[in-house]
């Protein structure tokens, strides 16, 4: 790429939202550069399970559901979130999600009808599976990339922003050692999963777990974008947000899915979940909990049944996706000690630091239901429950460490303009993506939240980061 000033905006970061910014800001008539430390692009959105959230959909229509909008799909967001997120950010989320997910089709990401499921807890099917996954949606990225005159710099870390003549502006940015001065700058760089420094400054709940937690995002995701945007006066917004996923902690294996026959008590020996709700609440529920963490309780019986699901049973089987809820697992993490043993379940109780008493009490209840087949505390499908009652008698600590996203970020507003601690925008500089706070909340509101987010503010990001570099061209 050029150092001279032949460039109106740079995008910093090749992964969703910075392939949407630097398609929509060529479109919108820039001169785009796109700079990407990793040596290929596509971030972790190549990495993930490429799920879209958004409501009133061509493709929910083709599933036969009429009638959902955005203007639900806010009234779900705000109200799971509490009003602990931007407003006017959900609201953009909101209404471009959809028009997101059409252009995303445009572009060449398929998104089959009988990909569609309720990825969060709302009542309609709002989760977009994408076929090929994130990969898939980050090959049609780049491509319509390459097919516009973008100059596209890999293995090239942005260092450093420039700052302008005059307070609160930017000047341009510093890639491998050389100067680029440019009026517009796009930060896109992701989230901080893999910078510990920053888990513990910015994510406390991730950086709590020690050696629980692993970062399953891409290795570049260093929060380099909040790290550039702070050194020149932006602001941060909604500490200690992210997502975690649950572990037993047997080995660094992603189970996002459960099986039915756990049962989750907490130190006081109770039941407190169904055990197969949405991983994008289950860890917000885990955290509540005394210690921070539960207990997962099955009997001799059940863990000699323990079978992968039908659906992985071949990957399994061929070594391909190691699982942690299975016969031969359980028994060996007994002999490491993850697995704890007991002959009786007071014994177990004590073993694990519950309260005396309460888990004896609970599985004489869920036992009674599980004969029934009904679950009469938590309303988990009966037919997967299984009586405790073979010693010996099992638990497993689970806890919320693996950590999936960040959402701690750069504070902005709805045009994507990265805003100083008194809320000013500083000039020259816009965010989008895991880079930018203040979209996600502390509930993640189901499968797809963090692909539209990127999405949706990438191309706005873009758009307004076009309109700036025009503004400064502006005499
Ligand atoms: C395994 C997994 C599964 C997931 N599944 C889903 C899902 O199904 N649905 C969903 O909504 N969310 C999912 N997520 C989360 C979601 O994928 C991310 O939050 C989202 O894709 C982030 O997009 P982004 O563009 O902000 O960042 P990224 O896609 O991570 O892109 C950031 C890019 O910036 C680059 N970069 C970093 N620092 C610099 C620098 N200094 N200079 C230049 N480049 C830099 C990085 O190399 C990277 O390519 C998943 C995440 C993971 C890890």
């Amino acid at each position: 790429m050029s150092t001279g000033r032949d460039y109106d905006v740079v995008v910093v970061g090749g992964g969703g939202a910075g392939l949407c910014a630097a398609i929509e800001a060529h479109d919108a008539g820039a001169r785009v550069a796109l700079v990407e430390a990793d040596r290929k692009l596509g971030g972790s959105t190549a990495l993930s399970g490429g799920v879209y959230y958004a409501a009133g959909t061509s493709v929910q229509r083709a599933a036969g559901i009429v009638g959902d909008d955005a203007d639900a799909m806010f009234e779900y967001y705000m109200t799971l979130n509490q009003y602990r997120v931007e407003a006017a950010l959900a609201r953009v989320l909101c209404d471009e999600a959809a028009p997101g997910l059409e252009w995303l089709i445009g572009l060449g990401v398929e998104f089959l009808p009988e990909g569609l499921y309720r990825s969060g807890v709302e009542r309609v099917a709002r989760g977009h599976g994408a076929t090929g996954a994130g990969a898939g949606i980050a090959a049609a990225l780049e491509r319509a990339v390459r097919a516009r005159t973008i100059d596209v710099a890999l293995d090239a870390r942005v260092e450093a922003l420039l700052p302008g003549e005059q307070a609160g502006c930017i000047a341009g940015l510093r890639v491998s050692g050389a100067d680029i001065r440019v009026p517009s700058v796009v930060l896109a760089t992701g989230g901080f999963g893999a910078n510990p420094y920053l888990l513990h400054r910015l994510y406390p709940d991730a950086a709590r777990q020690g050696d629980w937690a692993w970062y399953i995002g891409s290795p570049h995701c260093q929060g380099d974008g909040l790290v550039l945007g702070e050194a020149v006066g932006a602001d941060l917004v909604g500490h200690n947000r992210g997502l975690l996923l649950t572990t037993p902690n047997f080995r660094k294996v992603l189970e996002v899915f459960v099986p039915g026959w756990l049962v989750y008590v907490n130190r006081e020996g109770r039941r407190f979940v169904n055990e197969t709700a949405e991983y994008a609440v289950m860890a917000g529920v885990i955290q509540a909990q005394t210690g921070g963490s539960c207990f997962a309780i099955f009997d001799e019986a059940a863990r000699r049944e323990a079978r992968p699901h039908p659906r992985y049973a071949d990957a399994f089987a061929a070594g391909v996706l190691p699982m942690n809820w299975v016969a031969d697992e359980l028994a060996a993490q007994v002999r490491t000690g993850r697995v704890i043993q007991a002959d009786t379940l007071d014994e177990l109780a004590v073993r694990c630091g519950m309260r005396p008493g309460g888990l004896a009490a609970t599985v004489e209840g869920y036992n009674a239901d599980a004969r029934d087949g009904v679950d009469r505390a938590f309303f988990k499908n009966g037919e997967e429950m299984k009586p405790i009652a073979t010693p010996p008698f099992f638990a497993v600590e689970i806890r919320p460490a693996i950590i999936c996203l960040t959402s701690t970020g750069l504070r902005i507003d709805a045009r994507t303009r990265v805003l100083d601690g008194n809320d000013r925008p500083i000039r020259g500089l816009h965010a989008a993506g895991e880079t930018a706070g203040g979209v996600l909340g502390e509930r993640y509101i189901g499968g797809g939240n963090s692909i539209a987010n990127a999405i949706v503010f990438g191309r706005r990001a873009g758009r307004e980061a076009a309109a700036t570099a025009r503004a400064s061209n502006e005499p």
